[in-house]
């Protein structure tokens, strides 16, 4: 007799994309890699994080006019159902933010289990998705935490410059930290060079150290300088959707395939 099939949806993967240094790639990386996934089918949930609303506005979504956002959503005044708008252009969901979500830490900090308000929240629409990615502030904050906790991974974007690697031990450590303390299904999942130049040997350099130091955890995918990605927020689109063929959309679809491919080996206990 063959066992009877699981008839349950799957349950969404659940990462952070972060890196407390600003500027680095988060913001372009959660973008086109919900619009990367989306372009393989699969149900995408974009959490932006950040009161800054860049992931917000970058999937065409005017940040002045919602009805509401991530902020209500951490103070129990709205369900991500509630608040969550669908990027049309870039085929995905989106938990949008704005400046208000800057208050969020100070509210927060008055709540029971302030650092498990965004699980909780997703927890209710995680069957409807594949993958939920947050894209988290340039801080370890509240926010941060609150993301963190939520999650089943991170993943760190990061330049190949010679101060990469300074602040990477902060990062790990808190993921180390909230591993250990708040949520043990937390891992990091890898880091992604971004905006590479192949023609400057100190980011070879940096890279080939990285690859040594971290092996596996770094991904194959490399993302490269590409002003066509730095072009379309201003678009109002995913740099996948604004110029799918130039190198940086390429490079982002292969990363949105190479993340379900680790999800299969993760789902499958590689
Ligand atoms: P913050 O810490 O402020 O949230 P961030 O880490 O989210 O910043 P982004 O906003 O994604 O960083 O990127 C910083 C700048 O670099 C932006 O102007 C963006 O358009 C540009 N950029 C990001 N990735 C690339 C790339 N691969 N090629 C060229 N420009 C890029
Ligand atoms: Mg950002």
């Amino acid at each position: 007799m063959t066992a009877p099939v699981s008839q349950t949806q799957p349950i969404a993967q659940v990462f952070c994309i972060a890196n407390q240094k600003g500027g680095v790639g988060k913001t372009t990386t959660a973008i086109n890699l919900a619009a990367g996934l989306a372009t393989q089918g699969q149900r995408v949930l974009l959490v932006d994080l950040d009161p800054q609303g860049n992931a917000t506005m970058g999937s065409g979504i005017d940040k002045s006019t919602l009805k509401g956002t991530l902020y209500q959503v951490l103070i129990r005044e709205m369900t991500i159902a509630q608040a969550r708008v669908r990027s049309e252009v870039g085929g995905y969901d989106v938990l949008p933010a704005n400046r208000d979500l800057a208050g969020a830490e100070i509210d927060l900090v008055e709540m029971d289990e302030r650092e498990r308000q965004l699980k909780g929240a997703i927890t209710e629409v995680a069957d409807q998705y594949d993958f939920i990615l947050i894209d988290c502030p340039p801080t370890l904050s509240l926010l941060t935490l609150n993301g963190l906790v939520a999650a089943h991974g991170v993943i760190i974007p990061m330049q190949c410059e010679y101060f990469a690697l300074e602040g990477l031990s902060d990062l790990v450590n808190t993921i180390k930290r909230v591993h250990r303390n708040i949520n043990d299904e937390l891992q990091l999942i890898g880091l992604l060079r971004v905006m590479f130049d192949p023609r400057m040997t100190l980011q070879q350099q940096v890279s080939a150290q990285l690859e040594s130091h971290f092996g596996d955890k770094v991904f194959k995918t490399v993302v490269p300088r590409n002003v066509r990605l730095a072009e379309a927020p201003s678009y109002g689109m995913p740099g996948v959707v604004y110029d799918r063929n130039a190198r940086g959309a390429q490079a982002y679809i292969a990363f949105g395939i190479e993340m379900i491919e680790r999800v299969k080996a993760m789902r499958s206990g590689v």
